[in-house]
């Protein structure tokens, strides 16, 4: 048994609210929400970060477009913030890669 948490929730393990799915990703609410729209779309293949993923570059097309296609659905029009954090400093806390899709509110830089 993979003690990777979203490996578990691509096996249906550990339930998560999927609001979309494709032919290598898989798209869920964060448990966490930090604006009114906060999807985590991951790869379904266990892959560590996305810089890794970009060794399979058709994954990694399909898991931003996945993204995209989910900020359409939420109606982010307007625009979103598609966020990667990568290694311990860079924020990552899962190391199974992943998108933040994040909407719904004005985004400000630095990120807050
Ligand atoms: P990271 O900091 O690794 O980029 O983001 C990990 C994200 O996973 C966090 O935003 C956190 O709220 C979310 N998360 C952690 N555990 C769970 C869980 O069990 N279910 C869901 N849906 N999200 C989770
Ligand atoms: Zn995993």
């Amino acid at each position: 048994m993979t003690e990777c948490l979203f490996c578990r929730i691509v096996s249906g393990e550990i339930p998560a609210e999927v609001v979309a799915t494709s032919e290598h990703a898989l798209a869920f609410r964060d448990i966490n929400p930090t604006a009114p729209t906060h999807v985590l779309v991951i790869p379904t293949r266990h892959v560590v970060d996305i810089p890794t993923l970009a060794q399979a570059p058709t994954e990694l097309a399909d898991l931003v477009a996945l993204g995209a296609r989910v900020a359409a659905s939420e109606g982010l029009d307007d625009g979103y913030r598609l966020v990667a954090n990568t290694g311990r400093a860079g924020g990552q806390v899962v190391f199974h890669a992943h998108l933040h899709v994040i909407g719904g509110r004005r985004m400000g830089w630095p990120p807050g």
